[in-house]
This record gives structure tokens, sequence and C-alpha cells, in this order.
């Protein structure tokens, strides 16, 4: 699967919030699919509209990722 990276720093690795404040570890894929580093896991509950990079102090949408790694 090819996934999606950062625009600033270039990992793969973001994390979704919920309501209550819990996060959860993703990849998106090249099809624009959050899914959950953790199989187990799943994105129901979180909000699948905002991103927090964990390598870097980016926040933001699914469209804005980059394709390829800076
Ligand atoms: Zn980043």
């Amino acid at each position: 699967m090819k996934f999606l990276f950062c625009p600033q720093c270039g990992i793969r690795r973001f994390h979704l919030k919920n309501e209550k404040g819990e996060t959860l570890l993703v990849q998106i894929t090249r099809e624009f699919v959050i899914v959950p580093v953790n199989t187990n896991e799943s994105v129901e509950g979180f909000d699948q509209t905002t991103l927090y990079c964990l390598g870097c102090s980016w926040i933001g949408t699914i469209k804005e990722l980059k394709t390829v790694s800076v």
C-alpha cells in the first residue's frame, strides 16, 4: 500500500483526535483512506477531518498531504 506524507516534515504517521481528546495513530493511503496503524483499532468516533503530524507541528486535512516524501 502507498501512503501519503506530511507536507512539512515528510513522515507518514498522524494522529486523529476524538471528543475526549484521545488520539489514534493512523496512516493515509493514496486513495485518501485513513488506516489505523494498529489494525485492531478503528477510526470510528475520531474526527477524520483534522490530522496531527507526529513528526512536526503540522495540522491539516487529508487533501494537503503529499504523494512524495519531502
Ligand atoms: Zn510533519
